[in-house]
Formats: structure tokens, C-alpha cells, sequence
């Protein structure tokens, strides 16, 4: 009898944590499905993941990885860049110039990739959505693409709501918010918020509306799309996206629920900048529900003023706190950000983490009631599974969409607001809210039912599991074997 080989699925993910930590997680739901399981990245990202996927393959998983050679230096990028996280600063912001060097790096990837593809001959390629030339690139070898987003349903369902209308044009002068058209829920968007077009965009950021719209063409040419989220969080979205949009999508998550045992909660892909187990002392001496935990993500750029202003409202609402920022006590910058004094006022009370911190392990801490998020998709859902209750302050792109998604559709969220700038005042106030009170309670219930059906979800018969059961079946039955 013919053997029939097993299911092989290529991961490509775009160069951000963001991004990798879901694809890596992802890779693992596969392979502990039987699937064969590749990951294609360069040498630095490959090395960032090392550990996971060891511990992975030692349990019988197989997660395989490709490296590809990153031509930074080739379009003039010091040796080394290879993750888009270095191209956005607290001081300066977003170094357009430096993202556009980086892109077209990643379409210098393309040629080997397809050498790769080639060699390999796998059945599937799950790209990430950043990266257009993946559906070219697959549909040459004749393997379906998928395409990942790594943001949610409401947010795919949301922006293509935004783009069909050019709201610009439509928005009535003097008035400050904006009803997402034909969206489910009557979804208000303060006028801030509206999606940049390419008229209004410089010319400094034009390479970034061509990849846009080259990532948009290469979508509608591929297989499908395969989505973290669960039924369960966004079911009127999930079926908005297939039904009334027409789209081939898969819901596979959350992913970050993969990853049960502590050790592999701690290393996403840094190393954290503090010990695990002292944190997680620390954590153990509060009381449940306690500390706010304050992260915003891999790509933050607040100024040292807005950073200020945020220990100021922290201070003065007298909470608890575990305060991640991206900035080390050592770097060339000064402490200007911190108050003076703050640390020592706020000893035993606070805790600052500069650099990278063991996220899910913290958020899952019994200490933990409420989480102060950039709503990032991968925070999002993470925060969802902890079953706490968010304070949100979206900065750009989706972020602004999963935030009403927290805040409007799930009321598990209350905003710092819609202000470029947040005044101390503001943080204090929400913060408080989101922590304590009648109405931190009913947020805090809502959370913890969210977070047990996120955990049904993934588990066998629940909604994810079947999706992605059923993903699999498919891909099998398109094999050309
Ligand atoms: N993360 C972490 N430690 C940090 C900062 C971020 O583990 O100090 C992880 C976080 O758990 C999440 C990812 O990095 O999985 C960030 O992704 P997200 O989509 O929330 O935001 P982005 O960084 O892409 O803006």
C-alpha cells in the first residue's frame, strides 16, 4: 500500500513580533494536527524563535525552519536590520525612509523563496498579508495561498466598509464622529480616526500606499484567509466577512492558547528584560484582580512627554501596576520620562519593565485585573483570554477598529479617549474605572465568560478546532498527489 505523505505547510511571516509570535504559535496548532510544518525567515528572527521551536520538535511536533539571507545591506540597511520593529522610535516616530529600504528587501526575497518552494514542494502557504508577491510566488508551483492578517474579523469587516465609501468625502464639516456604513452595530469612528487615503498621503509614504494596494490585489487572487480570532468573540463579523463579503476565511484562534505549559509563555521570541520568577513573586504578594498590567506593544512610539504624563495619572490614581516600556535604563537617553522620584514613590506599589516582558505569563496572573493596551490584535485577544477587562488607546491602523470591538461591541473596554495627546486626568480616570467599581465588575464578568469560551474554542469540538479541522481536510483534498 502507497504511503501518503504528510500534509506540508510553509509559514511566511512578516519580519515584526507582531507577526511572528502568531505565526509561530499558528505553525505549532498545525503541527500538533500532524501536519508538516515549515517556517521561512532570515537568520536573526530564526534565532529569536529557536527555543519554542526546539521544545516543539522535542515533543513529537514537527516545526522545520528555512533561513533566508536578508539583503539589508544590498539596499543600503546596516547589517543586521531585519525586523521592521527597528524602524519605529519613541523620539522620532516611524522612519518612513528607513520602512521603505526594508520593503523592498522583503520583495528582494521573493526570487529565493521561489527556489525554496521549489526544493520543497509544500501544499500550502500561509503568508502574511504584507507580503503581495507570496500569492504570485505560490500560484507558479500551484499550492494555494493563504493569507494571514494577524488582526480580527471586525477589523477586516470594518476597513473594507471604510474603503468602499471614502468616508472623506462623505463626512459632514463640523461633525466629530462617523457611523461605520453598513457595518453591523452602528460602529462610531471619531473623525481622527478615519483611514488615510492615498490623496492625503506624502509622497514620503507613497511606497506604503502601493504596498497596500498591491497586499489588497494579491488577496483576491489567493485561496483564502485564515484568521486569529474564535466565533464566539466576533460571530456577526465572522459571518458579515463569509456571507455578505464572500470570503474564504478560517478562524483558528486564539493561538496564544497553544502555548499552555509557563516555559513557553515567558520567551516569545526576546528575552525578557526581567527575571520571570521575580515577577512572578511579586504578582503573588497582590491581591487578585490588583494591579493594572500597562503595555503597548512591540512598536510604541509615545514621546517622553506623553510617557510623563501617563506615571503622572498612574501616581495619582494610586493603583497598582506593572508598566512596560521600550526603553533601557542604559540607553543614550535619559530618564526624562520618568518623574522624578516616581520609582521610589511608587515602590511595592509599581513595577517598571524596560524592555521586553513575559506578557501572557503576567496577564494571566490572578493579580491582574485590567489590562492598559495600544489594542495590538495579538494584546487584544490575549487580554481576552486572561478574562480582564482593557483600558484602551489605540495608535494607528487596526488598532482603532479592535478598540470598538473591546469598547462598543463587547463593552469590555473603556478608552483613554480619542486625543492625540492624553492628559494625566484622563488616564487617571479610566483606569480607575476599568479597575474599580460597579461597573469594572460587570466589564470584569463579561471578560471571564469571553476568556472560558476562548479556551472551548481551541479545544476539541469547539469552534476553532473545528475550523481548522476542517482547513486541514480541505487542503488535503486539493493535494495533487
Ligand atoms: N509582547 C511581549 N512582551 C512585550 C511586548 C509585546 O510578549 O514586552 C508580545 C505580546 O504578547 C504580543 C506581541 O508581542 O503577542 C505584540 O503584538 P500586538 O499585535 O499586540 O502588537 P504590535 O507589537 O504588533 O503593535
Amino acid at each position: 500500500e502507497r504511503q501518503i505523505p504528510q500534509l506540508h505547510v510553509f509559514f511566511l511571516p512578516l519580519l515584526a513580533h507582531g507577526h511572528l509570535i502568531p505565526t509561530v504559535d499558528m505553525a505549532k496548532m498545525f503541527a500538533d494536527r500532524g501536519v508538516k510544518t515549515t517556517i521561512i525567515t532570515t537568520p536573526l528572527n530564526a534565532s529569536a524563535f529557536s527555543n519554542t521551536i526546539r521544545r516543539s520538535k522535542e515533543s513529537g511536533n514537527d516545526i522545520g525552519v528555512r533561513i533566508l539571507k536578508f539583503p539589508a545591506v544590498e539596499v543600503g540597511l546596516p547589517e543586521g536590520f531585519e525586523s521592521s520593529d527597528m524602524m519605529f522610535t519613541s523620539q522620532e516616530g516611524i522612519k518612513w525612509e528607513l520602512l521603505n529600504k526594508f520593503n523592498q528587501a522583503m520583495f528582494m526575497l521573493q526570487q529565493p523563496f521561489e527556489q525554496l518552494l521549489q526544493e520543497c514542494k509544500p501544499d500550502c502557504l500561509v503568508a502574511d498579508w504584507f507580503i503581495p508577491w507570496a500569492t504570485d510566488a505560490a500560484n507558479k508551483y500551484g499550492i494555494p495561498r493563504l493569507v494571514f492578517h494577524g488582526t480580527s474579523f471586525f477589523a477586516l469587516c470594518a476597513s473594507a466598509c471604510m474603503r468602499l465609501y471614502e468616508p472623506h468625502e462623505k463626512v459632514q464639516s463640523g461633525s466629530e464622529s462617523f457611523v461605520v456604513p453598513n457595518l453591523p452595530g452602528d460602529i462610531e469612528l471619531p473623525i481622527s480616526q478615519l483611514p488615510k487615503y492615498s490623496s492625503a498621503q506624502d509622497v514620503e509614504t507613497d511606497f506604503f500606499t502601493k504596498l497596500l494596494k498591491a497586499a489588497g490585489e494579491a488577496e483576491l487572487k489567493s485561496y483564502g484567509v485564515i484568521v486569529n480570532s474564535f466565533y464566539e468573540l466576533e460571530a456577526s463579523y465572522v459571518d458579515y466577512y463569509r456571507n455578505v463579503m464572500g470570503k474564504k476565511a478560517w478562524h483558528i484562534g486564539p493561538v496564544s492558547l497553544c502555548n499552555r505549559e509557563n516555559i513557553d509563555k515567558t520567551e516569545r521570541g526576546n528575552k525578557s528584560a526581567i527575571d520571570e520568577h521575580e515577577c512572578l513573586k511579586w504578582l503573588d504578594s497582590k491581591q487578585p484582580d490588583s494591579v493594572l498590567y500597562i503595555c503597548f506593544g512591540s512598536l510604541n512610539t509615545f514621546s517622553s512627554a506623553q510617557l510623563k504624563e501617563i506615571a503622572m495619572g498612574l501616581e495619582a490614581s494610586e493603583l497598582q501596576f506593572i508598566w512596560v516600556v521600550r526603553k533601557q535604563k542604559n540607553d543614550n537617553e535619559d530618564e526624562e520620562w520618568l518623574p522624578e522620584g516616581f520609582e521610589k514613590r511608587t515602590e511595592g506599589k509599581g513595577l517598571i519593565i524596560r524592555g521586553w516582558a513575559p506578557q501572557v505569563l503576567i496577564l494571566d496572573h490572578e493579580a491582574i485585573g485590567g489590562f492598559m493596551t495600544h489594542c495590538g490584535w495579538n494584546s487584544t485577544l490575549e487580554g481576552v483570554c486572561a478574562g480582564v477587562p482593557m483600558v484602551t488607546w489605540p495608535e494607528r491602523g487596526d488598532q482603532f477598529y479592535n478598540e470598538k470591538l473591546m469598547t462598543q461591541v463587547l463593552k469590555i473596554g473603556v478608552s483613554v479617549g480619542t486625543q492625540k495627546w492624553v492628559e494625566r486626568e484622563a488616564i487617571g480616570k479610566a483606569v480607575k474605572e476599568t479597575m474599580k467599581g460597579e461597573r469594572a465588575e460587570e466589564m470584569r464578568n463579561r471578560a471571564r465568560k469571553l476568556a472560558e469560551a476562548a479556551k472551548m474554542a481551541v479545544e476539541k469540538g469547539g469552534s476553532s478546532y473545528s475550523d481548522l479541522d476542517s482547513l486541514i481536510q480541505e487542503l488535503n483534498s486539493e493535494r495533487k498527489l
